[in-house]
Parts: C-alpha cells; structure tokens; sequence
C-alpha cells in the first residue's frame, strides 16, 4: 500500500482525496493531522505544512508541492536536505495564471483604470486608445506559467517580449536573457508581467533600476511572489508618474497589512494571491503521474533543482 498525507492550511483536502481516488485508487490518502502512524506515509503533499513534519516521517520518499513554487517548502528549516521535491507543473493552472495576466494588461491597454475614475465624476470622457501591434508586452520568465502568457498575449496581437535565464527561442516571441536582457526588455515594454520563481537572482527584481528602464507611464503585473517587488519603488515610481499602474496578486507580506498605502492607492489594483489556484481534478493528474514514476524507479517529473533555485 502506498500512502500519501496532505498537509495545507487552505487548500479542500475533500476535493484532493477524490480526486487522487479517482486517478489513483489504490492509494492510502491521509490528510493532517490525521496522519496515523507516520512510518506509513510514502508521500508528503504540502503547502506551507507546519514545519518539522516532513522530518518527522521517517520512510516519506517526495514531497510534493501545492503550488508551482517551492518556496513554503525550503521555509522548513527542519527539511531534510536530500529529499526530492516536486513541482507543480498544470496546464489548469498555467492557464489561469494568463487568464490573470492577459486581463491585467487589458485592463490598463483598454483604459478601464481611467474610465472607472471617470465614471466616479460621473464624466463621460473618451481616451483615444493605443494600437496594439505596435504595444509591446514583457513576460519575465518564460516557462510553464510564463510561456502560456505569452502565447495568448501573442494571439491577441500584442509583440511579445520574453525574459528567461538561459537562452531561448519560442515562436512570435522577441527573447531575452541573462541580467542584460532584462533592461534590453524593459526599454521597449509598456507592459511587464512578472511570472519568475523567487530566487536569490529574482529576489527584489522589480526595483527602481527596472521601473525607470521601462517607457515612461508604463505598466506591471506581478503575479509570482511579493519577494519580487520592491515596495517603495513600486510607490515611488506610481507617485513620480514612471508608472502609470500596477496589479498586483502576492506582496512581500500576506496577508497584506491593513495600513500598507498599496490599499488606497489609486494606481494599484490589488488581489489576495488568487492568480492560480489549484484545482485538484487537474493537479492530481501529474501527482499520480509522479508518484507512478517514482514507485517504477524513474526519477519525477519537474523535480525541484536546488542549485538553480527553482
Ligand atoms: P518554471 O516553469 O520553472 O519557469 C521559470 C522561468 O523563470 C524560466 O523561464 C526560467 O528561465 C526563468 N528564470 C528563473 N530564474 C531566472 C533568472 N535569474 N533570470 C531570468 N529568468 C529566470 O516556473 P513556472 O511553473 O512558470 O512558475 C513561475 C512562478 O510563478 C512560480 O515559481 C510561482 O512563484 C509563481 N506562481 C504564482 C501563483 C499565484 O497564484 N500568484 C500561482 C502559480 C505560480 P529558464 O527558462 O532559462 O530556466
């Protein structure tokens, strides 16, 4: 018998235990803290477990992340070092991740952050809008996430820029790399989106540095950690007009404090770290598909590589 126990504060662990039920029947699903005897759990399904429980199953072969990063992983100072660590990589969720995306850059494309300020006068005031062949959008970061932003950004007419760490071709897309790169981007882009995984190289990228690159009254969407913007740079450049907004779904702190000026700022458009959510009925697809993998002696899928960070 092969066990697995789920461990997450936010995440329906009913939803889970059908799900992997009906893509794996024949696995044990233990949810915590309901894990029974510990030497039994063969998997460890987390987002943000409370630490020191990964080390405390002696015979546990993978953990496996609820969420694209492993970030609330390596936050267990008690993780045992040697231990493989699976991404989530899901076409659902990568799917919602552009739908957020293409939406945040539409929002500001099409004006409908003037025209909500207009309609609150109650003015009736037309903006003369951009042509969107010649408007040009920056993905930072071009893998599973980031590439699927870029392709609909793409389909929809926009030029599509992206920013990777090593070389990269993709198809109707102008790439970019290494430190260079970016500003080379940054410079030619009304648009930024950010979709990188939070590393010691991508910690605090969003920063004066890259806002004052970008076209003057430009725009970005960080939908990948909060640890990749720099608070009052992002105030800074919004309030010096750099910026002509933001949208925004993670922050260096979550909850965002109640008295952080990101709440009442009329530039920042802000949501609770919605993104990309993690349906089960998707993501216990390629679970199975690892746990399958490793049970053969074949190394996962989207291992987690700890010297690249991400
Ligand atoms: P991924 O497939 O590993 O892709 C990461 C991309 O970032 C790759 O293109 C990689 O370059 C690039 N990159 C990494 N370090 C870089 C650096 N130093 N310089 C330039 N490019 C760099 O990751 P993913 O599955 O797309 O997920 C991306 C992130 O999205 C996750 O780590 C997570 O933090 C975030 N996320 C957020 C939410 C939400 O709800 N807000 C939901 C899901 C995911 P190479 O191609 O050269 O390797």
């Amino acid at each position: 018998m092969t066990t697995i126990l789920m461990a997450s504060h936010q995440d329906p662990v009913d939803l889970w235990r059908d799900a992997l039920a009906m893509e794996m029947p024949e696995l044990e699903f233990r949810a915590h803290p309901d894990g029974g005897n510990l030497a039994e759990i063969d998997y460890a399904l987390v987002y943000w477990a409370p630490h020191g429980l990964i080390a405390s199953l002696p015979n546990v072969k993978a953990v496996l992340s609820i969420a694209a990063g492993c970030d609330h992983i390596l936050a267990d100072p008690q993780l045992p070092p040697h231990l493989p660590i699976v991404r989530m990589v899901d076409d659902f969720l990568a799917a919602m991740m552009a739908e957020y995306a293409v939406y945040g850059v539409l929002h500001f494309h099409r004006d409908m952050h003037y025209y909500r300020r207009e309609q609150l006068q109650s003015q009736w005031s037309r903006a003369w809008p951009l042509y969107t062949p010649d408007t040009s959008v920056g993905i930072l970061g071009l893998g599973a996430i980031g590439g699927d932003c870029a392709r609909k950004l793409g389909a929809l007419g926009f030029q599509v820029h992206g920013w990777s760490r090593g070389p990269k071709s993709m198809e109707g897309v102008i790439c970019h790399h290494g430190p260079d790169g970016l500003l080379e981007m940054a410079r030619q882009c009304r648009y930024l989106v950010c979709v990188l995984p939070l590393t010691g190289e991508t910690r605090g990228i969003i920063n004066e540095r890259l806002i004052s690159a970008m076209p003057k009254g430009g725009f970005i969407i960080n939908i990948a950690r909060g640890g990749h913007q720099v608070d009052d740079d992002l105030l800074a450049g919004l309030d010096s007009g750099q910026l002509g907004g933001v949208f925004l779904d993670v922050f260096n702190q979550e909850p965002l404090p109640s008295e952080h000026p990101f709440w009442q700022h009329e530039k920042v458009w802000l949501t609770p770290h919605v993104a990309g959510e993690l349906m089960p009925r998707s993501c216990a697809k390629s679970v199975a598909a690892n746990i399958r993998r490793i049970e053969a002696g074949e190394p996962a899928l989207d291992l987690f590589d700890k010297e690249r960070g991400y």
